[in-house]
């Protein structure tokens, strides 16, 4: 049988857990929970896989770092810092899913992650309105300070202090996809586009990383439909898209068309930079052709890409 490519988009919460403190050994200790069950996929036989991921804490303790040490060590720019998180987390996947698979008599599949840049648009309107929140929480002088001195944009966030926020534009296309798709139609499993990738727009004919960071299932939506998957599910850490989340009438969706999603969108029901973003991510993918993307929990990884578990979203 002719195996099915899915592209798998990790939470947060396959790598760092809410209240741990975000040692290596507590990352690597998540990782190889995640990574069981991707490989309990691939070794079902039915599945090519691909896998994307979230670097918000990894990224923001990188930036926290480069911050500390900046009268030792010259700050890299966000699209740097983009880059090791990608390369620290490929290298936590690709460790855990390798001996994984090595244990289970499959070491010979091979595991790669590709550092991945995606292009933006300069005219996209997030330049001009930046929404996401990135790295450290700030005392209120202490923003405004940095506000005037680097031209950040800061905002109070929620009670909880002050922080920088960038613009989140929209992905146009994955640079990589070509080395990305050699990888996989050569049996590679390929980690690629973590943290959504690493923003840059074209500039005088070039690329160049801007400060942005773009949201990571919207991303991987593009990676599905370059890699040609013909399911795409993201993982995170509530089992099922709700109605009506957390107030009177909530309800849980076992199954929506991209017609209801799109309704339900419009109404409301998804949190902006959450669950939003993955809905409107999956009805992308099925309005491109995909089969069938689905929203679920990472504990209910396997049930979900049968079908069997999770919100199944169909065209
Ligand atoms: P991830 O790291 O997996 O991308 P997010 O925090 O970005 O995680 O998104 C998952 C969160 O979305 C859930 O923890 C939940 O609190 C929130 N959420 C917002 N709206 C909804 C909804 N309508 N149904 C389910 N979860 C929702
Ligand atoms: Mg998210």
């Amino acid at each position: 049988m002719e195996k099915k490519t899915v592209v798998v988009a990790l939470g947060g919460n396959a790598i760092l857990q809410r209240g741990q403190k975000g040692t290596f050994e507590e990352q690597l200790a998540n990782v190889y929970h995640t990574c069981e069950q991707l490989a309990d996929m691939v070794l079902s036989g039915k599945w090519r896989l691909v896998v994307t991921h979230g670097n918000g804490p990894q990224v923001g303790n990188i930036l926290l770092q480069h911050d500390a040490a900046k009268h030792v060590v010259p700050p890299m720019p966000m699209d740097a810092c983009g880059a090791e998180s990608q390369g620290l987390i490929g290298y936590m996947i690709q460790q855990a899913l390798h001996n994984i698979l090595d244990r289970r008599g499959r070491g010979d599949i091979p595991v790669a992650t590709v550092v991945t840049q995606v292009l933006v648009d300069k005219a996209d309107p997030a330049f001009q309105n930046p929404t996401k929140p990135v790295g450290p929480f700030y005392r209120e002088d202490e923003a405004k300070l940095l506000r005037d001195e680097k031209d950040w944009h800061v905002v109070e966030d929620a009670g909880r202090g002050w922080r920088r926020v960038v613009p989140s534009p929209d992905p146009k296309a994955i640079v990589e996809r070509e080395a990305i798709r050699i990888l996989v139609q050569n049996r590679a499993i390929v980690v690629a586009s973590g943290g959504g990738g690493i923003p840059v727009v074209q500039e005088d004919g070039e690329l160049k990383g801007v400060e942005a960071v773009i949201d990571k299932d919207l991303a991987g939506e593009r990676l599905a439909e370059d890699v040609g998957a013909h399911v795409f599910l993201i993982l995170t850490d509530v089992e099922k898209v709700k109605l009506n989340y957390g107030k009177p009438g909530e309800r849980a969706l076992d199954r929506m068309t991209a017609a209801e999603a799109k309704r339900y969108l419009s109404e409301g029901h998804f949190a902006k930079g959450s669950m939003e973003p993955k809905v409107k991510a999956a009805v992308r993918f099925v309005e491109a052709g995909g089969e069938r993307a689905a929203i679920a929990s990472l504990d209910q990884a396997l049930a979900a890409l049968e079908g069997q578990a999770g919100t199944q979203v169909v065209p």
